[in-house]
């Protein structure tokens, strides 16, 4: 057990504050934090708890889109009717995700700023080596089990894969993140791992998410996120896709198309090449598997995670047929 001091914010300002201190975590569900300090990763001295901030928890839908306060809990916003009916893919997403109890605790927050599950980051015991927790260690992943680490997005110094769902399908769709100083598109907000593999998003020490903003689309409310894994529940994605379509009015050309990957890279992935060789062409089955083949296009691979080269372009047009109602 380690010690720690507990503080309660009550407001923004003073959350702000007190994280502004090197030493300091934020609690918000804590599903994340109390893992990492289990097995010795997360060593805070202050935990500063936000949970009971006022606003962060509301969700609020207008014609733009929606907006979703950090604390607001994954089971809570998966079953917004409206994130249900403007942004499937969402609420899908979050419930693919952990488990009841978990989506219970966790809030939007801490999902989108969990950390990776490779299993030699959260083992500092047994592999000292890892430049994530220890800049410069090295990286014991490359020399043992790579199943469960990235194909794309990797460098020489870590190929920890971003584990999570909703940033996936929050990438499809441009989300915006909000934090107590400034809005950042998610395309900038995760980091890969080249340079300074411990830092994974372009999060300031002590910087606070206040929320997530989702843009309308009509892609993105005729959408689906198709999570494929080990088991049915309770399990990390071994790949996913996150697919928004909009047709033109002859029901079959492909207006707008918006594919992003998770479980195949070390942070949310958008397959921009995919949804190139699809934009104006006629939605069918021939097509679709072969611009899928593109989501692996600079994929780089280690014997353990070879078949995700594989698994990745079935996932892809999987969604894709499914979503444009095609099987
Ligand atoms: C067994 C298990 C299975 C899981 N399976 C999945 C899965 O399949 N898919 C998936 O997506 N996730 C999965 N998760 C991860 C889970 O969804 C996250 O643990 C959870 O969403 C984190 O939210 P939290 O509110 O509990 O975060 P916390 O643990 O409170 O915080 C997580 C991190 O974010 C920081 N933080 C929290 N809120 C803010 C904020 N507003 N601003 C800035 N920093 C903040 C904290 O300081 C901490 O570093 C699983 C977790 C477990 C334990
Ligand atoms: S893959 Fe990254 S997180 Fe995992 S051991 Fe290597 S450096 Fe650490």
């Amino acid at each position: 057990m380690i010690d720690f001091d507990y503080t309660r914010a009550k407001s923004l300002d003073e959350a702000a504050s007190l994280a502004a201190d090197p030493g300091a975590a934020l609690l918000a569900g804590g599903t994340t934090l109390i893992d990492l300090a289990k097995c010795g990763v997360a060593k805070p001295r202050t935990v500063v708890d936000i949970t009971r901030l006022p606003d962060l928890p509301a969700i609020a839908h207008n014609e733009d889109g929606a907006t979703i306060g950090a604390l607001a809990t994954m089971s809570r916003v998966a079953a917004d009717a409206g994130v249900q009916a403007r942004f499937p893919a969402v609420s899908q997403s979050l419930l693919l995700a952990a488990s009841a109890q978990l989506r219970n605790m966790a809030t939007i927050g801490g999902n989108l700023l969990q950390r990776t599950r490779c299993s030699y980051f959260r083992d500092p015991a047994g592999y000292p080596a890892c430049n994530k927790r220890r800049p410069g260690s090295g990286c014991s992943a490359l020399e043992n089990v790579t199943r469960d680490h990235a194909i794309l997005g990797t460098s020489d110094q870590c190929i920890a894969l971003y584990p999570g769902d909703l940033a996936v399908a929050l990438t499809a769709f441009d989300a915006t993140i909000r934090t107590d100083r400034r809005e950042i598109p998610i395309a900038d907000f995760f980091l890969e791992p080249d340079g300074a593999p411990e830092r994974e998003t372009v999060l300031d020490p002590g910087e606070i998410v206040t929320a997530v903003h989702v843009p309308a689309s009509a892609a993105a409310a005729n959408s689906t996120y198709l999570k494929v894994r080990d088991r049915a529940s309770y399990e990390f994605a071994a790949a996913s896709a996150a697919v928004g379509l909009e047709l033109e009015p002859d029901g079959k050309t492909i207006r707008d198309i918006r594919v992003a990957l998770g479980g195949v890279a070390t942070r949310p992935w958008r397959a921009e090449a995919v949804e190139a060789a699809l934009t104006g062409r006629v939605l069918d089955e021939a097509s679709v598997r072969e611009a899928s083949r593109s989501a692996v296009e600079g994929a780089k691979s280690w014997p353990g995670n070879r078949y995700k080269i594989e698994l990745l372009p079935r996932v892809v047009a999987r969604a894709i047929l499914k979503v444009g109602g095609i099987r």
